[in-house]
């Protein structure tokens, strides 16, 4: 079994990113500028937000932070996404989710344009991976092709099996893999709770993408020796073994799967680090505007 160590690739990626941006600003190009828009005080998006701040100091990249309070109303946030949109110092920005019930978050995704979309959840990007088109891809869908691509994973005439439907993971994942391009190419089974079988259709792959929110619910009996396993689950679970008394799991029986598969993405370390790193390689193509022109 061979670790995908998404933290190292990510390194890698920042550093060529931090090289582009060196190159751009000797050349006297402005830095590219990420946005976040930050509403209420959730602390995992506390986190997450952050996390991205920081990530855009370490390659050389600018980034602002919008913070509002949690009883902000639609209208409002629907003036600040304009603002944004219309500010020629920002080249793209995110709107971190989930945002509160009073506020619907679909219409706040739409009123983003397109072209400052660095998340890659507005439908005009969707449609446009969908068909092919060059498009902002979300970011945790992006950073697992950038492993597989990296990885040298062959996925051309494989079987993959994506469990899960959300439209930031699993629902975007099957199109790439499906898309006519490489990575891609693959013969894809979309799985998700309403799925019968699971654990049979999951035997058959040779690929299995795991984003379904249950701490190892891949189990080895689900997985065919030699496949193929990215793990893309993120969940805190009380410890005995660390100091804090949590560690990170992720979707997938780690301990057990690892035995049996070729490849296996770790948690943490594996998709997590990629995600961040994606929504900055959105944000340089922003910049130079290779989407969109
Ligand atoms: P979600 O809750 O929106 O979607 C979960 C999907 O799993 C749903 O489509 C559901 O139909 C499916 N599902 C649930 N139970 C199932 C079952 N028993 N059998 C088959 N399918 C089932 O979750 P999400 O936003 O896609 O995230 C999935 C996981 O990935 C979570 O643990 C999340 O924290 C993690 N995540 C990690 C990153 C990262 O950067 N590593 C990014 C996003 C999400």
């Amino acid at each position: 079994m061979k670790l995908i160590d998404g933290r190292k690739t990510a390194e890698l990626i920042k550093e060529e990113i931090k090289k582009e941006i060196a190159g751009m600003i000797d050349k006297n190009d402005k830095s590219p500028h990420l946005a976040a828009v930050l509403v209420g005080d959730d602390p995992a998006s506390q986190t997450y937000v952050s996390g991205k701040e920081k990530a855009c100091k370490k390659v050389g990249m600018m980034s602002s932070v919008y913070k509002h309070p949690a009883n902000i109303s639609e209208k409002e946030l629907l003036e600040v996404v304009d603002f944004l949109n219309g500010d020629p110092e920002i080249d793209g920005f995110i709107v971190q989710l989930p945002l509160p019930d009073h506020i619907n978050e679909q219409k706040v995704i739409e009123a983003i344009d397109p072209r400052k979309d660095v998340d890659g959840f507005h439908p005009v990007n969707l449609g446009r991976m969908i068909t092919g088109m060059p498009a902002y891809i979300p970011a945790t869908p992006l950073g697992i092709m950038t492993l597989l691509e990296r990885y040298e994973i062959e996925t051309e005439g494989k079987n993959c099996v994506v469990i899960g439907r959300s439209n930031i993971v699993g629902t975007p994942v099957g199109i790439l893999m499906s898309r006519k391009s490489d990575p891609g190419n693959a013969t894809v089974t979309l799985c998700h709770s309403k799925t019968e079988n699971l654990k049979d259709i999951a035997a058959q792959a040779d690929i299995i993408i795991a984003a379904i929110g249950k701490a190892g619910s891949v189990t080895a009996d689900m997985v065919k020796k030699d496949a193929v396993v990215i793990d893309v689950g993120i969940h805190r679970i009380k410890s005995n073994q660390t100091k804090t008394g949590y560690k990170l799991v992720g979707d997938v029986d780690f301990d057990r799967v690892s035995k049996k598969c070729s490849y296996i993405t770790p948690v943490p370390g594996g998709v997590g680090p990629m995600t961040i790193i994606s929504l900055l390689t959105n944000t340089l193509k922003a910049s130079k505007k290779e989407i969109y022109g």
